[in-house]
């Protein structure tokens, strides 16, 4: 798909240096340099210094990317009163792996929170928190999005149809809903930009 958009995907691939002129990339044995002077980074993020101070002050265990690793009911090893989510957590009792950084994973985590806090109140057990995948959906230009519904995936214009009724159906009351469908069809046929960038300063020199 990203393919058909012209975009030259590399795999195996790793950034060694940038500057505000270039990136440098190591594939196999060979360094490549493009020039350059837009660059985004989508490689992962790091989590929130709170959880270096929740190794720190509670001694709790941290993976590489300074997530907490937590205990199969979210909370940290000899604190059950602290409970850690969504992107700050490191949640492997499932698959292994911890589970990814995305908003359904976190917006699962604060229900089964919420649920157990409850629970706990009415002196009753806590079942370990299990994440259920509803698959994942991404847009990667003008009506072109990729589906991954678990058995089922699809790209392109069904997909990106896939997408736009899943995202209006998280928005809450129908008022809204209306407003941002209506919204998103004013910027689709105008081609107006539904994203704005506010920097501090023009990051493009004068004579540009
Ligand atoms: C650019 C971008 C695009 C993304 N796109 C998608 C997507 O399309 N689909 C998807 O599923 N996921 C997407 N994600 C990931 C998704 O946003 C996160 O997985 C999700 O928001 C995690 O929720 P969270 O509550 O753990 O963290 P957050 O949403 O980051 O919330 C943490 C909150 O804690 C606050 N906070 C931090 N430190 C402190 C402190 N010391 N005291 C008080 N408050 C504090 C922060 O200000 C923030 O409001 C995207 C992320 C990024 C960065």
């Amino acid at each position: 798909m990203l393919e058909k958009l012209r975009v030259i995907v590399w795999t195996s691939a790793m950034v060694t240096d940038a500057t505000a002129e270039s990136v440098t990339v190591r594939k196999g044995g060979k360094i490549e340099k493009i020039l350059t002077r837009t660059i985004l980074w989508a490689a992962g993020v790091l989590a929130s210094p709170l959880g270096r101070l929740l190794s720190d002050q509670a001694n709790a265990p941290m993976d590489r990317a300074g997530r907490v690793i937590v205990e199969p009911d979210l909370t940290i090893p000899g604190h059950p009163e602290i409970f850690v989510i969504g992107d700050l957590a490191n949640y492997s009792h499932q698959t292994g792996k911890p589970l990814p950084g995305i908003a359904q994973a976190a917006i699962q985590q604060g229900a089964y929170v919420a649920k157990a806090i409850v629970q706990r109140l009415r002196g009753r057990a806590i079942k370990p928190f299990r994440y259920f995948d509803k698959g994942n959906l991404a847009v990667i230009g003008r009506g072109k999005a990729v589906a991954d519904l678990n058995r089922l995936r699809i790209s392109g214009f069904p997909a990106w149809l896939i997408w736009i009724f899943v995202h209006l159906l998280y928005i809450v009351e129908f008022q809204n809903r209306l407003l941002v469908f209506i919204q998103w069809g004013w910027f689709y046929f105008t081609y107006d930009r539904s994203a704005r960038l506010i920097t501090g300063k023009n990051p493009l020199p004068l004579d540009l």
